[in-house]
């Protein structure tokens, strides 16, 4: 089978999450695994949650590791051009939901696998394949769940591993680079409460509640963070723009930002902007003496998405919105803290990773690394003193910024030339790892 068809076959399987239905997609990949004779273990973790972990020379110590979600994010039919579950081929893309975010990832992995199969018992090293489920919905059935097993957690301690998020084709100043994810910034969901003050007559209703609402947004906006900038910011200008731009503090970062912005890189300076603040934004706010979520007592809630830079700890989070809320009579409560971390931009699987996609494609002047402002599963193996990069290559002819605005959007795709790159240059990957030539 091409990866094109095992790619169609994976999106033609509605894993929607939620409800996720992983299950049907472990069933289809444990039939690709039992007709290529790869061993394989299905770990379920609910109704019809599962997850995969698939072993290429299972008994070799040394490993490396495809990591993977098989859970899609929701799609609206009515705001695709094409049925996101159709997996149509048009004009040289194929489209459906988890194109890009990322069966396209598994599929090829799966190939990686079948191709390297006839060679098993020749290698020296080994590939450990990880397609977990609820990735897009905070993961409770999938890597959490897995990493529970004392035994897979050994056997994937401080490993390199290949994950979604990167190697996607940036042009800036006439020249390609492939952006590779090292790091994440740190997600974080805060609420902030008004309670309902005492004397409030709802015969003569005042602003009151509202107007702590409003000051209290402001308040935390305006909170005052540590600044550590992450060292990626610094190795990313460096590698692009060269010597001579000082990313150690936020003035510096705002003057690199602002050259970006003039030269016409927007989507760079956006980037570099993003890895270099943390960003703290309202985005649900529920108020009103009507509001149906509100429960008796409580007045107004804010929800802020709050995108941190990696180091910042949720102790010296909290300080901070404290500080900024201490004249407001509010409550605050973290609904859910995600570490991000600042991973180096030189590792061997980076310059593994870089050698490959400068073989497969001579236009690509360098690999330079990015930190994400979202999370994925990557970070789960952070703890385990892996080295984690987001590395799933696309060519150019779907450069970064296209990949970007499909993500979680409305017609989802990826050009089948990008597909076939992908394979290409994850199978060289892996072939010169398993054949412990992968530093040449
Ligand atoms: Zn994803």
């Amino acid at each position: 089978m091409t990866t094109e068809r095992v790619l169609q076959d994976l999106i033609r399987i509605d894993s929607q999450n939620p409800p996720g239905n992983e299950r049907a997609v472990v069933d289809f990949i444990s039939a690709l695994c039992r007709s290529h004779d790869l061993a394989h273990q299905v770990v379920t973790t609910g109704e019809g949650r599962a997850n995969i972990v698939i072993r290429l020379a299972p008994e070799l110590p040394d490993r490396i590791v495809l990591l993977g979600h098989l859970d899609v994010v929701q799609a609206d039919p009515k705001r695709w051009d094409h049925d996101p579950f159709g997996a149509e081929i048009v004009d040289g893309f194929l489209y459906g939901r988890g194109a890009l975010d990322m069966k396209y990832f598994v599929a090829v992995a799966m190939q990686t696998l079948i191709a390297l199969k006839p060679r098993e018992a020749n290698l020296n090293r080994g590939i450990t394949a990880v397609f977990t489920a609820d990735e897009e919905a905070g993961s409770s059935f999938g890597l959490p769940k897995l990493l529970e097993d004392p035994a897979l957690r050994d056997e994937l301690r401080g490993r390199a591993v290949l994950n979604e998020g990167g190697g996607f084709a940036y042009r800036s100043g006439g020249r390609w680079y492939s952006l590779i994810e090292t790091g994440q910034k740190t997600v974080c969901r805060l609420r902030v409460t008004v309670a309902e003050r005492p004397g409030t007559n709802p015969y003569f209703p005042t602003m009151t509640h509202e107007a702590i609402l409003a000051d209290a947004t402001e308040a935390v906006q305006s909170a005052e963070l540590p600044h550590r900038m992450p060292n990626t910011a610094q190795t990313l200008v460096s590698r692009i723009l060269g010597g001579g731009h000082d990313l150690s503090t936020p003035a510096g970062a705002d003057a690199v930002v602002a050259h970006l912005n003039e030269r016409g890189d927007r989507f760079l300076s956006g980037l570099v902007h993003a890895m270099t603040h943390s960003m703290i934004t309202p985005t649900v706010v529920r108020g009103g003496a009507r509001h149906p979520d509100l429960q008796d007592g409580i007045k107004a809630t804010v929800d802020f998405d709050c995108r941190l830079l990696p180091g910042i700890t949720r102790d010296e989070f909290l300080d901070a919105v404290d500080r900024a809320l201490a004249d407001l009579e509010v409550e605050r409560e973290i609904l859910s803290f995600s570490e991000g971390y600042d991973g180096p931009g030189s590792s061997p699987v980076f310059a593994a990773a870089e050698a490959a996609i400068r073989r497969h494609d001579g236009e690509i002047a360098a690999a330079v690394p990015f930190l994400t402002p979202g999370a994925n599963d990557g970070k789960y193996l952070r703890p385990l003193g892996c080295e984690v990069i987001g590395f799933a290559p696309l060519d150019r002819s779907q450069p970064f910024e296209d990949v970007i605005g499909r993500i979680h959007g409305d017609n989802e795709r990826i050009s089948l030339s990008g597909l076939e790159f992908c394979r290409r240059v994850i199978g060289d990957v892996c072939e010169r790892y398993v054949e412990g030539r992968d530093n040449e």
